[in-house]
């Protein structure tokens, strides 16, 4: 069986883990990523997972015969090249990723953004396995989104497709957008964004959106009420998406899709509120494989890149 490693590269940890053919994960290696030390530093992270990771015996002695990446910022899997990323990673933009791992560690690397190994992971072994039309979307520090059609990952002319968490949000006001932007739903919709919004609206210091959501679940209205507007912002720009694209299933991961019935309730019915009639019953469903999903789907790159 052949062995792949998959490698999540984000703008706090990066991740590595062992998997098999079959999909199975192995072992798994998390480390801070060094995001202030510059480009390097962060190469050389990954590269360090990989190695330990290549050591691990995975049954019958079987070497790892390729790697996968998914990467924060933009990603051209042609070329392998980081085209333009937020300052989350100093220096980031412009690395060529595929080129500098491999020479690294000395074996073929396939990239990808982030959010799009975490749709191909879902297209896997999670829940969107045998679908060929998929609309993933991955809620955390960011809004990012990954469109399947036809079973392929679109990547558009420029590897900008997907960027959802960009789309103009209703309401949004002027709030400023990572991006450069004002009012984007990213800006209104995000981990960061929702508990923002918490604390100035009740002057408390909450450090964690996991306090919003518990007080939430716990029927503590602001905490409910900044929950659900965030989530209602975001349905609406998906149930938007759906009626231009029109999947067979939408899959929501990243952490803030842990906020609880809360949050979920008025996702999904922004998103009904907004689809054409033809979508009203089209399953918005969360991640199956959570903090997983990206690794498996970069492991996946790994086995198509080695076939
Ligand atoms: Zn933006």
């Amino acid at each position: 069986m052949t062995l792949v490693i998959g490698v999540d590269i984000g703008g706090t940890k990066t991740s590595a883990g062992l998997v098999d053919s079959a999909g199975a994960l192995l072992a798994v290696r998390t480390v801070p990523t060094p995001a202030d030390r510059g480009r390097k530093a962060v190469i050389g992270a990954a590269a360090g997972l990989v190695r330990a990771l290549a050591d691990v015996p995975g049954g019958a002695g079987e070497k790892v015969a390729a790697v996968g990446v998914g990467s924060a910022g933009v990603v051209d899997p042609e070329s392998g090249v980081v085209v333009s990323a937020t300052g989350a990673i100093a220096g980031w933009a412009g690395t060529d990723l595929r080129g500098e791992l491999s020479r690294e560690v000395g074996l073929p690397v396939a990239v990808d953004n982030d959010v799009h190994a975490h749709a191909r992971g879902e297209r896997w072994r999670g829940a969107a396995a045998g679908r060929t039309d998929v609309l993933v979307m991955v809620v955390g520090t960011g809004v990012g989104a990954s469109l399947v059609l036809g079973g392929r990952v679109r990547h558009g002319a420029h590897a900008v497709a997907g960027h959802a968490g960009h789309l103009p949000a209703p309401g949004g006001g002027d709030r400023p957008c990572p991006c450069g932007a004002r009012g984007h739903v990213e800006a209104v919709a995000s981990g960061p964004a929702l508990l923002a919004e918490y604390r100035r609206r009740t002057g408390s210091g909450a450090a964690h959106l996991a306090e919003v959501a518990h007080l939430a679940a716990e029927g503590d209205p602001t905490a409910a009420a900044v929950l659900a507007e965030g989530a209602a912002v975001l349905g609406s720009a998906i149930g938007g998406l759906l009626n231009v694209v029109d999947p067979e299933i939408v899959v929501v991961g990243g952490g803030v899709a842990g906020c609880g019935e809360v949050w979920w309730n008025a996702l999904r019915e922004a998103v009904r509120a907004e689809v054409l009639p033809a979508l009203r019953d089209l399953p918005v469903v969360p991640s199956a494989l959570g903090a997983g999903a990206a690794l498996l789907g970069a492991a996946r790159m790994a086995l198509e890149e080695e076939a």
